[in-house]
This record gives C-alpha cells, structure tokens and sequence, in this order.
C-alpha cells in the first residue's frame, strides 16, 4: 500500500523555467502559476546564473537551439529532471544527452518534445499510420516568420516517423519527389520526405502531412492559433518527467499512444 500522506506540501512540484523572457517561456511561467499543484520558484533567461535553479524539481526549458543543451546538462548534474521545448536536438546532441543522465543522479528524467500541443501529436500519429498506405507524401509546415529554424522540429519529428515506417513497410525515398528535383528546389528532404517551410505573418504553427495516391489524396492538417494550444502538454509533462528516468523523445510516449 502506498505510504500515507504526510502533509500536502511536499506534493507540490517547484518548477523553474529557463528562457522565461522567451514568447513560450513566458506563456509557460503563467501556466505554472495557474496550474494546481506547481509552483513556479525560478525564471532564468540569457546571461543569468543557472545555479541551483533556485531549488527546483523539474526545470522547463525553451531557449535557442544552440543554447539548449548545455543548459539541460546543468540541470541534470544536478538530479532536477528537465521539460525540453527547444528544438534543434540533433541526434549525436541526443547521444551526449543519454550520457549525461547516465551519470547523472539515479532516475533524473529527462523529456525532449518537438510539440506539445495534443493535436499535432495526434497529427503526427495518424500521420506513421497512414504512411504505409501511400508511395507519395509531402510535408508542409507554416510558422511565423521570426522562427529561428526550418524546418520546424514538428515537421521533422513527422519525417521521422513517415520514414521508418515506409522503411518499415519496404517503402523507400518518396519516389516522385526525387524524380524531377535533382537540385533540392522543391525543399528540404527530412529521411528522404520532402518537407516546405512557409514562413508568414499572422501564423503561429500549423502543419499539413499530404498523402497521395491514383484518384484520392489525403491530408492530415493541425493549427496551433495561440501559443497557450502548448500549455496543456507542458503541465502534463512536468507532472510525469519524474516517473520517465532518462531520455524520452516526444510527449506521447507519456501519452500512451
Ligand atoms: P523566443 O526567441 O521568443 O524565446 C527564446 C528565449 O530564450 C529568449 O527570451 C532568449 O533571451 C532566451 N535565451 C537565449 N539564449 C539563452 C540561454 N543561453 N539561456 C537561457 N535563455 C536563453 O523563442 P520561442 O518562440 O519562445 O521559442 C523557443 C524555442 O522553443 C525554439 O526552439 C522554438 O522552436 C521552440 N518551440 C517549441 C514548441 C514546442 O511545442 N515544443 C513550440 C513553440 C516553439
């Protein structure tokens, strides 16, 4: 039987948040002060001293790509598990980020989501499905134009996951988007998917996954309108980081999907 409690305070989970002046940063220091159950105790931001995270349990982290890792690294020296919203986690970053948390504290948790908004999980997830059905598929993400990467780590989680399971099912590289595109015009190509990034005022981050075939096409389409879409996902995060120790990459592996 799980021991009785001993009083509610230490079920609080302090939560401190680096890149807090950031545009997700700061939508997350609102969602932690309003979420029951976390309190938000540190914000940090570029030029500040990280050092004990001012006592935090679990630290969200939405920096700058190159910025990102080193920052994840103090934090788990220390045991304090980490939420990563920031993208750019390549995978030899992935691969020192596994030896960290393997010397780190036992069961330092660490969870690296290229999207938190539930529906552009569940994008990505009809998306592997569909993938084993169609020969041909495109990627297009649409963000606002001060995004510092394209394309954006959603669309090249999707990639991911369209191309092992082509790979899976013995579909290689999209055939037609190869055929008539030897200089790479049409885009970047993410496991051998084409993948366009539009990049316009107004968007926030939105994503379309194009299946076709003879005679039919499917599209799989999810629009974040508001940055707060991603609020739901981070909270569900910091509350779980701790029952995941070591490297989990994508929010629904918490999910159950
Ligand atoms: P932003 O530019 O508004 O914010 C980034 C913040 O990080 C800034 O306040 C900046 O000063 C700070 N910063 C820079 N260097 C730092 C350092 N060394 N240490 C601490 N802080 C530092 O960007 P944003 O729109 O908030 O996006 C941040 C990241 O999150 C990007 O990588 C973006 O692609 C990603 N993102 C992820 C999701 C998701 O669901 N996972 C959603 C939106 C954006």
């Amino acid at each position: 039987a799980p021991a009785p409690r001993v009083d509610g305070v230490s079920d609080i989970i302090k939560v401190s948040v680096i890149g807090a002046s950031g545009r997700m940063g700061s939508t997350v220091c609102d969602a932690v002060d309003a979420a029951e159950g976390l309190e938000l105790v540190g914000r940090f931001d570029v030029g500040d001293e990280l050092g004990d995270l001012a006592g935090a349990d679990v630290v969200v982290e939405f920096s700058v790509p190159d910025a990102s890792p080193a920052n994840v690294a103090h934090c788990v020296a220390q045991g304090v598990h980490v939420v990563v919203g920031t993208t750019g986690w390549t995978e030899p970053r992935l691969q020192t980020l596994r030896n960290q948390v393997a010397a780190a504290p036992e069961g330092t948790g660490v969870l690296i989501a290229p999207n938190f908004a539930i529906g552009a999980i569940l994008m990505m997830t009809f998306a592997e499905q569909a993938a084993r059905f169609y020969e041909s598929v495109e990627v297009i993400e649409l963000h606002h134009p001060r995004k510092v990467d394209a394309p954006s780590g959603t669309a090249a989680r999707t990639a991911d996951l369209i191309g092992a399971a082509r790979s899976e099912t013995g579909l290689g590289d999209v055939p037609d988007a190869t055929e008539h595109d030897p200089d790479g015009a049409r885009g970047a190509r993410v496991h051998g998917v084409p993948v366009h990034s539009v990049r316009l005022r107004g968007l926030v981050a939105h994503q379309e996954v194009l299946f076709g075939a003879e005679g039919e096409q499917l599209t799989i389409r999810h629009d974040s309108f508001d940055r707060v879409s991603f609020m739901p996902g981070v909270v569900e995060g910091v509350r779980r980081v701790a029952e995941h120790p070591g490297v989990t990459v994508g929010l629904e592996h918490y999910l159950g999907l």
